[in-house]
């Protein structure tokens, strides 16, 4: 994500960064790389203009401050600028009054609607709410059974919408049911269209009407760049709009949605969608996202992110084991599942200030083992899995064959267990660092 955008700003920024001081003629050439860099990464024209302008503004009429060198300091400024392009702070869901409350999600087809629905009841059920998931597009089955898959996979419940029923019936029934059932926000998935067309629109704002949701937010995908920030337009004139969450930024979107869409519509951008998976939905962050694009790393959101994955309580009772020699192959495995729950490891470490994306890029790591590892354990008996010694060559055999893998496999694990136990007793203070030396790469 903005690799290229990040490239070419911290070109721009080396130029400045060497100098003892900064003449006009310094800050404007480099404040011109600055937007050529912005207009390529697709940010609207007119938002670059202004940003630019602001920037030039304050850079050349900077206050001296001692900590920083003149380049540094224009790079502040930078930061503070797309800060505020992007709304200067995180805003949340505003889930207050009416119980339940609704978040109606609305947007083109495809944008990633029925996924975020699913992503946002495991992020408000994390949250300690509870989710109640409404499938209204009942013009494509297929978009029903996609919502009721995904609340059977999260264990999340759903309305039992049929395609027979009209769009508004359904969500003023879930209402009453979720009310009911203490369900206490309801997530609408509406229906989508390939365009934006008058019929749906009738429709969104009838629902509107009807249940006068807590929350409308737009479903955009950040691929399709100014596409994206025109769609928010006329959503948010003709329905109106709370917010919004643009999808698929895990994928190669240049960026210029997520930082002029609210510079554009005056809407926030709430959440920003990084996968496929339910869990790749952060809430957005116009400082971390500044600090990301301008190569800072994005150290909050990772220490957000490990806090989530790490159970403390866990952590502890596994130093304990750890102290006592009964740390077992069952709790590498779930030890291994902890630090897969923290998604992916690429994702995880190019949070990190410092780290080189092109570097990453190269870097091979495979996540696939995490899953040969859970199988081949999950292939033991409990007993083999508490006393590891046992497992001789004719049980070695067997455990390869229940989880599809080689006996070296097998053996490749065992030694890669004993070496972590090995090395965790060195490190049995605090539970986060133990953490990371168990990793067996
Ligand atoms: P809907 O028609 O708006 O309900 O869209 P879907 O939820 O069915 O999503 C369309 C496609 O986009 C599916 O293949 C999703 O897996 C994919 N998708 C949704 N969100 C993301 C995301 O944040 N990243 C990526 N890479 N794919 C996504």
């Amino acid at each position: 994500m903005f690799d290229n955008l990040s490239d070419k700003l911290n070109s721009a920024f080396k130029k400045l960064k060497g100098r003892g001081t900064l003449t006009e003629k310094n800050i404007e050439e480099g404040l011109k790389q600055v937007r050529m860099a912005l207009l390529e990464a697709d940010v609207n024209y007119r938002v670059a203009k202004k940003v630019i302008s602001d920037i030039k503004e304050r850079a050349l009429g900077q206050e001296v401050m001692d900590s920083l060198t003149p380049g540094q300091q224009v790079i502040k400024i930078v930061f503070d600028e797309f800060t505020r392009m992007m709304g200067d702070s995180h805003k949340g869901l505003n889930l207050e009054g009416r119980k339940p409350a609704a978040v109606m999600l609305v947007g083109l087809q495809g944008s990633g609607k029925t996924t975020t629905a699913g992503k946002l009841g495991l992020y408000l059920r994390k949250k300690g709410k509870k989710p109640f998931l409404v499938p209204v597009d009942v013009y494509r089955p297929a978009a029903i059974d996609q919502l009721k898959k995904i609340g059977k996979q999260l264990d999340l419940p759903v309305f039992p919408s049929t395609t027979d029923m009209e769009p508004l019936a359904i969500c003023e029934q879930a209402v009453a049911m979720g009310r009911e059932k203490g369900y206490d926000t309801l997530i609408l998935d509406t229906a989508g269209r390939l365009h934006v067309d008058e019929a749906l629109m009738a429709e969104l704002q009838g629902i509107r009407k009807g249940v006068h949701p807590s929350e409308i937010l737009l479903v955009a995908d950040a691929m399709t760049g100014q596409d994206a920030v025109n769609i928010a337009g006329s959503f948010d004139e003709t329905v109106g709009l709370d917010g919004i969450v643009l999808t698929k930024m895990d994928g190669d979107a240049r960026g210029g949605a997520a930082l002029s869409i609210k510079a554009v519509t005056g809407k926030p951008l709430k959440f920003i969608g990084m996968g496929e998976k339910s869990t790749d939905l952060e809430p957005f962050h116009p400082e971390r996202m500044a600090s990301r694009i301008l190569g800072m790393g994005d150290t909050l959101s990772f220490i957000e992110k490990a806090q989530e994955a790490v159970d403390i309580k866990g952590a502890e009772a596994l130093e304990k084991k750890l102290r006592k020699n009964q740390f077992t192959l069952e709790d590498f495995r779930d030890q291994m599942a902890s630090v897969k729950k923290m998604g992916s490891i690429k994702d995880l470490i190019g949070m990190l200030p410092g780290v080189n994306t092109k570097q990453l890029k190269d870097m091979n790591i495979d996540e696939r083992e995490f899953v040969r590892i859970e199988a081949i354990i999950n292939s033991m008996t409990p007993d083999e899995r508490r006393n590891h010694g046992i497992i001789k060559s004719s049980r070695k055999k067997r455990i390869a064959k229940g989880s599809g893998v080689t006996v070296q496999d097998v053996n490749k694990l065992l030694k890669s267990y004993t070496q972590t136990m090995k090395m965790v007793k060195k490190f049995n203070k605090g539970g986060m660092r133990s953490l990371k030396n168990m990793l067996p790469f």
